[in-house]
């Protein structure tokens, strides 16, 4: 794990503030009985789009909330009657980025969002880490690592390895409001989950409120999350975690 977390005292109020906006749409999603991730992407110091966790709700595995929040910034084509592949963005001469690739060969990279900051409670996965390097996003800030499918240095770190030369790299640092987006996880993995085939009983869980440091502790895993009995193996969730 090679995730960046940033000690409390070093977390300034106008981050933290972003956050609980954040929070409070991952708290959206546990009411609506999704895995509890919320997001809002900011810019000037403006929230412009709000996202959280709709993969039940709208039946697409990819509805993570850094999508649901990605597609208010999209064109509007509801006027479209039928399914259509288009071009999503229409790169402007502001979102272009050039750099020096291999060989001092100059690219050229399109960042639509370039200027954009991403508040997510969950550190993004894979899908979504890489999502964000191809829109160009400016920043990530996240509250707990995902070390099961962590993009942003959980499990692998999309979003600055130097071989992905198809979109700029960006920093991602976490630990803003970590213990809340812990205790989001936790409350939806000690609920029984009615969208699974085979809806597990968990009356026997209790609700873990203590949470380890980031170090030297590693950070707890989905599994961790639900706050399995000592003594009984770990369960793998029910539905895929972000
Ligand atoms: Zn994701």
């Amino acid at each position: 794990m090679d995730n960046t977390m940033i000690p409390r005292e070093e977390q300034t109020d106008d981050h933290l503030a972003f956050m609980d906006e954040a929070v409070l749409m991952g708290e959206e999603a546990l009411a609506a009985r999704e895995i509890p991730v919320g997001c809002v992407l900011v810019h000037d110091g403006k929230i412009v789009a709000r996202g959280r966790n709709r993969t039940n709700e709208g039946r697409n595995a990819t509805l993570h909330a850094e999508f649901d929040a990605l597609r208010h910034l999209l064109p509007d084509r509801s006027h479209l009657t039928t399914p259509q592949l288009t071009r999503p963005f229409t790169p402007q001469a502001d979102d272009v980025r050039t750099a020096s690739g291999e060989g001092g060969k100059r690219k050229v990279w399109h960042t639509p969002l370039k200027g954009v900051v991403l508040y997510v409670t969950v550190e993004p996965c894979l899908m979504c880490a890489s999502a964000m390097r191809q829109v160009g996003i400016e920043k990530v800030f996240y509250g707990c690592a995902n070390d099961r499918f962590g993009g942003t240095g959980g499990v692998q770190s999309i979003h600055s390895d130097p071989r992905l030369l198809y979109a700029p790299p960006y920093p991602a640092v976490g630990g803003y409001r970590r213990e809340e987006a812990i205790m989001l996880l936790r409350r939806f993995y000690i609920s029984e989950n009615t969208t699974a085939p085979k809806p597990k009983k968990k009356s026997n869980r209790v609700l873990k409120t203590e949470i380890a440091e980031v170090t030297p502790s590693p950070s707890p895993s989905p599994a961790s999350f639900a706050s399995t009995p000592v003594g009984t193996p770990k369960l793998a969730p029910a539905v895929p975690l972000v």
